[in-house]
């Protein structure tokens, strides 16, 4: 158990990967605030984290609105007397569309949930964590902040946005005892990413000829790296950006000269 009494905040949280993080934490130990947008998600897996002997609670927080980010994070110190853990994990994707043809709207919107939600977040937490002398902190990012994604300018801008400000953050706050870092995953099995195989935006054989180890990724993949940046053990590792990714942004595949061979057809 390396979370034993710890707290806690995971947004995004009623779902996917947020979800996952929040479960498996629970499962090693930690109290958990459950934030999500979708309120009633956000009570589900607060409940499944009482029943598994921990203590949790719901927020239905904007994390991109700042009045409502600070009031999650000053109920949930008066709640549970600190927090010693924070993972970003609140996301939606923008209206796939090329940077000339995309809603100003729609690209602000995108934005304001990934960079400006982790920016209000950490900064709120990171005010307790300061007092506390302590903290770790873990930025959920994306492949899309490493390599740009067309037709998902504001995604892959708001994402490398997460990437350079974990890093600031970082170098900031090492001093007191505060890790900062990110996790850029691949392509998930999550229900953001199930929508788009529904609806007819990926292909899914497309993304297991491009991932090397051949694969669409699970939650509990990308849970396993953030508790890994969550734990004692991770103690000198601060700043960085860690791809969960199948080896997809290591891949510098294009055309059938480069297409790997499935296995057994060497
Ligand atoms: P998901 O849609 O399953 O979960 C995201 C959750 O965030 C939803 O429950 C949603 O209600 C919540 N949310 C959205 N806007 C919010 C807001 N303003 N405030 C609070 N909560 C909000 O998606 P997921 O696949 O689990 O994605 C989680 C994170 O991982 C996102 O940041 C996403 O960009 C990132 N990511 C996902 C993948 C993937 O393949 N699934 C790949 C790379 C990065």
């Amino acid at each position: 158990m390396r979370f034993t009494d710890k707290i806690a905040l995971v947004t995004g949280a009623g779902s996917g990967i947020g979800k996952c993080i929040a479960l498996s934490l629970a499962r090693e130990g930690a109290d958990v605030v459950v934030n999500d947008l979708n309120v009633e998600l956000a009570e589900g897996v607060a409940e499944e984290i009482v029943s598994l002997g921990r203590r949790s609670m719901a927020r239905g927080a904007d994390v991109s609105v700042e009045k409502e980010v600070i009031s999650m994070v000053d109920r949930a110190v008066e709640e549970f007397g600190r927090i010693d853990l924070l993972v970003n994990s609140a996301g939606i994707l923008d209206q796939a569309a090329p940077a000339m043809k995309q809603r100003t709207d729609d690209w602000q919107r995108v934005i304001d949930v990934h960079l400006r939600g982790c920016y209000l977040c950490c900064q709120n937490v990171a005010k307790y964590m300061v007092k506390q002398k302590s903290g770790k902190i873990v930025n959920i990012s994306s492949i899309a902040g490493v390599v740009g994604l067309p037709m998902r300018n504001a995604y892959s801008t708001a994402k490398a946005g997460v990437i350079m400000f974990t890093r600031v953050l970082a170098v900031e706050c090492a001093h007191y005892n505060i890790n900062v870092n990110a996790v850029s995953p691949g392509y998930i099995r999550t229900p953001m990413v199930e929508r788009l195989i529904l609806g007819g935006k990926f292909d899914e054989s497309d993304i297991i000829r491009r991932t090397p180890v051949g694969r669409v990724g699970l939650p509990e993949e990308v849970a396993g790296a953030v508790l890994f940046l969550l734990s004692d053990t991770a103690s000198y590792i601060t700043g960085i950006n860690l791809p969960v990714d199948g080896g997809w942004t290591a891949f510098g595949s294009y055309g059938d000269a480069y297409r790997l061979p499935s296995p057994g057809k060497e």
